[in-house]
This record gives structure tokens, sequence and C-alpha cells, in this order.
């Protein structure tokens, strides 16, 4: 038993993995901090010590399993437990894998008051003693996948933090997009945007992308996935490219390239309107003829070739072209529908996985207009793992909310004539019709926090809607989700980001209950005036019914104008409120989290302004307010990079300035009535 008259807490990691000796370290460095207590973490063991002097005792089931200790997790690659327990006046935290082991850890943590808020943002709270009298906490995952994929604009530190974070908050997947992930990297490391740090930082900024080199990517991909490793992380790759892989092209990115397809391989390439040539002039977005076995043969032989010589990943990628109404129209495809020749092509792989005995499994892409189960075939190996991307979505509402639904065609459309959805009800409908066509392993790649969370606040509650879809992943037969989005995505407040993770973990917490621990741990003392802001803007921004889908920057009401006036005068009065509060408080976590918070306050006044503009018409109002945005959003990156996307964001801002601009040049365009 360690109370505040213990000297020293002795933490003895058994096993040899690195995420339990990264869990006892963890536990070295924060119990200190917390109490005080000293720590002495001993070398790993294959066996627990014989004597109890040793007080906490980490390892998985296989190495840790006294006799008499019940309800130990069983070993699982896969799926995540722990169980944490004061037992013969030892802790000792037991994981189904190495790192569950870790998330014990942190969960002791948490217990002990512990709060990771944003990479390089926790609160630490100083006890007088540190009791585990008692204690038994027991936990499982309610989902197996809870991953995050690269995207947006990250340096090295952004995704090793990020990283961090995840484990802390017990996710267990990364994925890096492509071959290697340049496409991020090196917007992350120069130039990102219109408004990104150039301006910011000139003197390190003002770099050209080719300063780094495919090297380059590869040794940082390299450095994200010996941090994956540590940590016991599920490693996925790859994702589109293998089409432009099968005819020769290096299908990393999405660049256009003037060069034709060699003569040798043009027979592979997908016949669309009369041609075979790379679809817009894009290698990734174009499709092969897969009706042809040598076409097939190459996309399967670049598959393998890739497994034989990649065996840091776990789960490789296949997904086809990054485009939409460009398949082969020849008369042998149009026999069979695209998702058929796709399960066609990802049986072949599995297959030859498992004749050469390759560990890795295989991800295959429902999505645009493969997001129809095939018709004919079945996915049956058990190496397939189904991924569900409804990409144009709404954000407005869940997505098993079947009352969001648009006058669209519920059937599958026909070749090259696919429309996108844009409302929730027809990618439920698809979701659910998958059922039974593959081995079952399945789960969502969703885009909440890639462009719609930039819009946040503004009609939007993005932090609600990735709680609830969380919550009903099941509903849709999905086993978790892989976040495809930006790394620093901290904006305007962490909830969404801890919605997302907590929700994985535990499906059945309360999400009102879920939604105020994370602005209590945020906010502090300021949590009340926090979440007044918080509802406030979503409430005020929001226009008409919710399936009108419409906000005061869209809507065209006249009592829009009275709402915007109104707005502006509450947004000014929260600013001075934020800020102020934001004086007062002591823990510098809760500090920089309202001044995150009263940013946003200011970027959205200036919004409302640029619409008042534009309702009357005045280019000169817009402009003046959008220039000031601009600047404000300078700052915001510069002031928060860690937590703040400097490509994405300004980019997503800007649109809708641009929007409220068309608005103003419209009516000169058409004729007059009157
Ligand atoms: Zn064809
Ligand atoms: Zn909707």
């Amino acid at each position: 038993m360690a109370t505040s008259s213990t000297k020293i807490i002795r933490i003895a990691p058994i096993g040899f993995h690195s995420a339990i000796a990264i869990a006892a370290d963890e536990l070295g460095h924060y119990l200190p901090r917390l109490a005080p207590v000293m720590c002495r973490v001993l070398t790993c063991c294959s066996y627990p010590p014989q004597k109890a002097r040793v007080q906490i005792l980490l390892g998985t089931s296989e190495h840790l399993n006294p006799r008499g200790l019940r309800n130990v997790p069983a070993l699982s690659d896969c799926d995540d437990a722990f169980l944490i327990k004061e037992f013969r006046a030892a802790l000792y935290l037991i994981g189904s894998n190495p790192r569950s082991v870790l998330y014990a850890a942190y969960r002791l943590l948490e217990h002990f008051g512990v709060r990771f808020i944003r990479p390089a943002s926790e609160v630490i709270p100083r006890r007088k003693r540190i009791s585990w009298r008692g204690l038994r906490i027991r936990e499982s995952a309610s989902y197996r996948h809870r991953g995050i994929c690269i995207e947006g604009a990250p340096r090295l530190e952004h995704v090793l933090g990020l990283l961090d974070w995840m484990a802390k908050k017990k996710m267990n997947t990364y994925q890096l997009q492509f071959r290697h992930a340049g496409a991020f990297w090196r917007k992350g490391y120069t130039l990102t945007g219109q408004i990104g740090p150039e301006q910011v930082r000139p003197a390190e900024e003002r770099r050209r992308p080719e300063v780094l080199t495919d090297r380059d990517c590869y040794a940082l991909d390299d450095r994200v996935i010996h941090r994956c490793r540590e940590l016991g992380f599920i490693v996925h790759r790859v994702g589109h490219g293998w089409t432009a892989a099968a005819v020769g092209r290096a299908g990393i990115g999405w660049a256009k390239t003037r060069r034709r397809v060699s003569r040798s391989r043009q027979s592979y390439i997908a016949l669309v309107n009369g041609k075979r040539a790379f679809f817009k002039g894009v290698p990734t977005n174009t499709e092969l003829c897969y009706s042809n076995p040598s076409a097939r043969d190459a996309f399967v032989n670049q598959v393998l070739q890739y497994a034989r010589t990649h065996s840091e990943v776990d789960v490789i990628h296949v997904w086809l072209s990054d485009s939409y109404n460009n398949n082969c129209e020849c008369k042998a495809c149009a026999g069979k529908s695209p998702s058929d020749w796709y399960a066609i092509l990802i049986n072949e792989i599995c297959q030859r996985l498992e004749a050469e005995e390759l560990p890795h499994r295989i991800v295959f892409l429902a999505y645009v207009d493969m997001i129809w189960p095939p018709e004919q075939e079945r996915l049956v190996h058990p190496k397939a793992i189904l991924m569900f991307a409804p990409i144009t979505r709404c954000f407005v509402h869940p997505l098993v909310d079947t009352q969001c639904s648009e006058d669209a065609c519920l059937d599958r459309s026909l070749l090259n004539r696919a429309v996108l959805f844009r409302r929730n009800r027809l990618f439920t409908v698809t979701a659910k019709s998958w059922r039974g066509k593959h081995p079952g392993d399945a789960f969502l790649f969703d885009y909440h926090l890639m462009w719609a969370c930039w819009s946040d606040g503004w009609g939007l509650d993005m932090g609600r809607i990735m709680a609830q879809d969380m919550k009903h992943l099941d509903e849709l037969g999905l086993d978790g989700m892989v976040s495809c989005q930006t790394q620093r995505c901290f904006w305007p407040h962490p909830h969404t980001m801890h919605a997302m993770a907590d929700m994985l973990w535990n499906r059945s917490l309360s999400e009102a209950t879920q939604r105020r621990k994370v602005f209590a741990d945020t906010y502090g003392e300021a949590a009340k005036l926090a979440f007044e802001y918080w509802n406030g803007v979503v409430k005020k921004t929001g226009s008409g019914r919710s399936y009108d889908h419409k906000t005061v920057f869209s809507a065209t009401e006249p009592s829009t104008t009275v709402k915007l006036d109104n707005l502006a005068a509450w947004l000014s009065k929260m600013q001075q409120a934020l800020r102020s509060a934001a004086g007062k408080l002591g823990e510098p976590v809760h500090r920089d989290s309202l001044r995150l918070l009263a940013a946003h306050a200011s970027l959205t006044s200036l919004l409302v302004a640029a619409r008042l503009g534009a309702l009357a018409g005045s280019c000169k109002r817009l402009d003046k307010a959008r220039e000031k945005a601009r600047k404000r959003i300078a700052e915001i990156i510069c002031n928060f990079d860690l937590w703040v996307d400097p490509s994405v964001m300004p980019a997503q801002v800007e649109g809708l300035f641009t929007e409220m601009a068309k608005e103003i040049s419209m009516p000169k365009t058409l004729p007059r009535t009157r």
C-alpha cells in the first residue's frame, strides 16, 4: 500500500515488449509529479520478482497471471482489454497484449486525475497521496478498429505527438497513405496554403516542395512506423496508387502527368469514352480494364511484391483509383459491376498472400461508385477487411439519421453514371447492404476531422455528431473507425477528438456525461462559460429547420439580417467574457483552451460581418472582413500551431468567404426583372 509515507514505488515491467517498458517509464514519469513519491522502474524481466517489495507489476496475461487473480484478460493481438487490480498488496496492470498494458498505465493515471487534453497539453493535479487500496478497473474495447490516417500538413513532431496522444486515449491503429506519405509531409515542411505559415514564419517556411526528396519521405514514414511499433500499434499502409503502379507509374500522390501510358500496357487501362488513357491525366485516378487477366495480374503482382518486402505493415490497403465514373466500358468489363471486378481482384490477392504464407491482411474500400456491394461475387477470405467511406456525407446529422435524406435514386447507378450521395439515408442503406457479402471484419473510414471540422460551431456541432456516430457504428455492421483527418485538429475545442477516442473504446458511455467531462477537463472553472459559448454559437448560427441544412451564412430569409445583428452583439460580449476569464485561470492548459475558444468567437464575428456586408450587397464590407479574417487565421496558426492545420483550415474558411462573395456577384449577371 503506497501512502504519503511511502518513499519509493517500485515498478516492475514483466515481458520484453517496448510498450510494456514505456508503460513502466510513464508511471515513473507521472507518479512523482502527482504526489510526493519516488519511483524506481526495474529492468524488464520474464517473470514477476519473488518477494513483494515491488508495488506495481505490469505485463500481458502471458507473463503476468498470478494464481487466484480472476478476470485476467485473454491474450489477443487485435482485441484490447486490461485489468487494474490490487492483489496481495501489489497493484497489477494486466493487458490482453502489450499496447493494452500501456492503456492500463494511462487509465491508472486518469484515475489519479491526470488529463490528456491535447498533444503537449496535459493537466497533472497535485495530490497529497496516492492510494490504490481496493482498486479494480476492468475494461475492454467496444470496437476493434480505433485509428487515424495521415492527412493535412503535418511535420514529424505533429504525428509523433498525435501517436502518443492516441496511446493515452486507447487508440490502436495508424495509417500512412501511399507508398510514402510525401503528399502530406511536403505540405507540412513547406508552403502549406494560401494563408499558411509562410506568412507567419517566412524565414523557415520559404522552402520549395522538392526540398523533401522521396528518400526523406520514406525516412519520415520509417520514424512513424518505428514509434507505432514501440507503442504496439497496428500499422496500416498505402491506399490508392496500385492502379498507377500496375502500369509502371509511381502512384504516390495525385500529380498529373503529360506522359502517355506505354504501348505495352495501354490495354491494361480502362476504356472510358472510347479512350484508354490516364483519367484526366492523373495516374492515381485511373482505373484498369479488370476483365483483362494481364491487367489484373499486373495489379495483383504489385500488391504481392509489396507484401513480400514490407513486413513492418500489418494491413495493406488495396484501394482502386481515387475518382469515379472512370470504370472500363469495354464489353467484357461491362458484364459485371465495378464492385464485382474489385471483389475478384481482392479474392485473388488474399488467396495468393495465403499461398505464400504472408501474414498481411487486406483492406478494400467501399467508396463513391463502389459504395454498393458486388452483385454476383462474395469477398469470402478472412484476410479481407471492408472499409466503408461515406466521403460526401452530411455532418449536420449523424450517419444513421435516415431523416437526413435527398431525392435520389436508391438503386445502384448504371456504369459511369454514379451521382454522389450528399445525405446520410443512402449511406445507411448502402452500409447495411454489405452484410453477408464479406467476411465480417469491417470499419468506417470517415472525414469529420478532415474538412467539416474547420466549420465547427457554424450550424455544426462536430463533437456531438462524432459521439453519436461512434456509438451507433455497430448498427451499420462496422467494428470501429479509422479517421481520415488532419493531424493538427484540436480546434477550437478538443471534444471531437475525445468523443472519437472515448466512444470507440466504450460506446455505452453517456453522450452528455462524456461531453461534460471533456469540457470540465479542458476549461476547469471556466467550463460553464465554455459551454455557454459553444452551445450558443452552434444554435445561433443555425437557421430554419434542421433538415433544411442552412446556416445564417447561407440562409436568405429576410429575418437573417436581424439574426446576424443579434449574433454580432452576442459574439462581442462573449469574446470579452472568454478573454477576461482566460486571464483569471491558474492552469495554463485551461487558459490556452479558453484562448482558442475566444479566437473562434473572433473569427465567427468576422464571418458575420462579411455576411452582413454580402446581404447589403457591399463587396467592400465583405472584403474588409475577409482580409481581417486572413490575418486572424495567420495569428491562430502561429499561436496554436500544434493543434490547427495550417493548410486545410485556411482553405475551408476562405471557401466560406468565396461563397458569400458569389452571392454579391450573382445578381449582376442575372437579367433585371424590374
Ligand atoms: Zn475492360
Ligand atoms: Zn443532414
